[in-house]
């Protein structure tokens, strides 16, 4: 979270506005928390240049129930192709899987998730329902620096890790889906941007909270919704705003993934990046050390000189610098002097 967000949220945290009460004790049904949540929809709106036939949800359960509720509602008896490239797509297909017909049409799962296919390496099924893939893999550190372009059959895309990070070409996806908690607000609310269409094709009978129409329907209001994290998000989007907007944050981002990635090739092998060039994230930059016992005194070095949770996932192992939005240049630039020190007192 931006810091300034913070203090903002801590300034208004006992009353909001002049309302004597938090937004955590407001009703969600009151004329002060509808502006709340449209003042977070619009902030959204406007940094992803969204047009009118798109509609923002805020909905529940993380990115992982989107795995699930992609293909309940857009499969409707059809077969759906998916593209992975990491840990995360590699989820979101095998939930899939267990509503209908799934075709993987790529995947770089043989070669350890380390790229992303060219625009011409996708070859989309014509009859295709949707075509999903993830932009940017959070464990693997590998990220699509293009809209991916699949015609006239709906894009549908895992943007939880650099969703906000950069702008985009809206227009090329029909769903896209993020966990707030990287780039947006807290964790516990989950952002669906959708395009109005897709919602004709839902086949009746869903679970209540698992049709995307229910929330399209009640302003995203079905049941008490998370008051606190859409305020967050209304809070995080005045912030991007006043930074330049996604533009300016793209530059932003590429200068701080550039400080990281240029230390790792300056380290002559001592620091081994996980994704081939041109894939690499510039949300989370992973890379290995010589051996697992460095990676460990990487990590408990870091920590010593306060820097922390650059221990790779747990299922992976490694090194992994996840530099959001939020994370400031200088905390990059911590780290590539420690990197360099360290590297020229073990290497
Ligand atoms: N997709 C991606 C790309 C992610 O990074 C994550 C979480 N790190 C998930 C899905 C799962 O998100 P959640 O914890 O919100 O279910």
């Amino acid at each position: 979270m931006p810091e300034p967000v913070l203090e903002r949220a801590r300034e208004e945290l006992l009353s909001l506005g002049g309302a004597g009460m938090s937004v955590m004790e407001m009703s969600h049904r009151s004329p002060e928390f509808e502006s709340v949540l449209h003042k977070a929809e619009a902030g959204i709106r406007e940094l992803l240049g969204l047009p009118a036939n798109y509609r923002v949800l805020f909905t529940y359960g993380g990115a992982t129930m989107q795995f699930s509720m992609v293909p309940m509602n857009l499969l409707a008896g059809g077969r759906a192709d998916y593209i992975t490239t990491g840990a995360w797509g590699d989820k979101a297909i095998a939930e899939a899987r267990r509503f209908g017909r799934v075709n993987e049409i790529f995947s770089t799962k043989g070669s350890g998730f380390r790229s992303v296919p060219a625009g011409e390496e996708i070859v989309v099924s014509a009859d295709a329902a949707y075509v999903h893939y993830c932009s940017n893999e959070t464990i693997d550190g590998v990220e699509f620096h293009y809209d991916l372009d699949v015609g006239g059959i709906p894009a549908v895309c895992d943007a939880s890790s650099n969703i906000l990070s950069r702008p985009i070409d809206v227009e090329k996806y029909a769903l896209i889906y993020a966990g707030a908690q990287k780039n947006i607000g807290p964790s516990g609310v989950t952002v669906v941007v959708v395009r109005e269409d897709l919602l004709e094709r839902i086949p009746d009978g869903l679970p209540l909270l698992l049709d995307y129409r229910t929330y399209a329907s009640t302003d995203s209001m079905p049941n008490t919704p998370n008051t606190w994290g859409i305020y967050l998000i209304g809070l995080v989007t005045d912030w991007l705003r006043e930074q330049g907007g996604l533009a300016a944050m793209a530059e932003r981002n590429r200068e701080k993934a550039k400080l990281l990635y240029e230390a790792i090739d300056a380290s002559d092998g001592f620091y081994r990046g996980h994704a081939e060039r041109a894939a690499r994230s510039l949300m989370n930059v992973t890379f290995r050390l010589p051996s697992e016992e460095l990676e460990e005194r990487f990590c408990t070095e870091a920590e010593r000189r306060g820097m922390s949770g650059l221990r790779g996932h747990r299922s992976v192992g490694g090194i992994r610098a996840s530099i959001y939005n939020a994370f400031p240049r200088e905390g990059v630039e911590s780290l590539t002097e420690f990197m360099r020190d360290f590297a020229a007192t073990n290497g």
